[in-house]
């Protein structure tokens, strides 16, 4: 895997308050249009961020919960704009310990690039760690995947869906940062009908396809084969 110093992508603090346990199977995801009322969104904080990818400005958002937060990193002018976006759920393991069980940490790293030679571009970091399941279901889930079973057979042995994030909170964060139309770095069709549910307009999916290491291969192979993620053939 190409990537800088250990450590040089921090996570955001709140990014390590992910509960243990999030609701099992029970709901059809995306099917529904869900829209969440601008009163329970808002922005905490705004600040300069340099980092090695460019500048940014990086914005606190907060909903009703801990599970409702964001930081956003914007670069350039957003409001009204058509900014290429990368929705990016937390992965402790990939972004922050450049684990190789996942390609996380390569597509984080690619995003930033790429938005920071963009006009206008946002990074949305979400804290879904495990797709939605949590920190430590995420660590009983590689126990199980090394033992033999794969990410969707490991996360549905331990009660899960094999995605349970949601999108419904990033889709109101843009709308709250004056954006209605994106650009979308994603490899993920449920990510786009998510967002599209809720109201954001995905004129253009961006592949998002780093170079990754082999080690993350099955990974992104069961993403493809069972999760209709749109990678061809690795
Ligand atoms: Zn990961």
């Amino acid at each position: 895997m190409k990537s800088g110093p250990p450590g040089s992508v921090a996570a955001p603090h709140v990014c390590y308050n992910t509960p243990l346990r999030m609701p099992r199977k029970t709901r059809p995801r995306a099917r529904v249009q869900r829209k969440l009322p601008k009163a329970h969104i808002r922005i905490v904080a705004r600040a300069k961020l340099p980092t090695r990818f460019g500048p940014f400005e990086i914005v606190g958002i907060e909903g009703r919960n801990d599970k409702e937060g964001a930081v956003a990193l914007l670069h350039g002018p957003v409001r009204g704009q058509t900014p290429l976006v990368r929705v990016h759920s937390q992965c402790l393991t990939g972004d922050v310990l450049a684990s190789e069980r996942c390609d996380c940490r390569a597509q984080l790293e690619l995003s930033l690039r790429r938005i920071a030679a963009s006009p206008s571009g946002i990074l949305l970091y979400l804290p879904q760690e495990g797709r939605g399941i949590g920190l430590m279901n995420k660590l009983r889930a590689y126990q199980l995947q090394d033992r033999g079973r794969d990410t969707v057979q490991a996360n549905e042995e331990l009660g899960f869906a094999a995605d349970s994030r949601d999108y419904a909170f990033s889709a109101a964060a843009l709308k709250l940062l004056g954006v209605r139309r994106v650009r979308l770095l994603s490899n993920n069709p449920d990510k786009v009908q998510q967002l599209e549910n809720a109201g954001i307009r995905v004129v253009e999916r961006v592949p998002c396809r780093p170079r990754t290491s082999l080690l993350s291969r099955a990974y992104m192979e069961t993403k493809r084969t069972k999760m209709g993620h749109l990678l061809e053939r690795l």
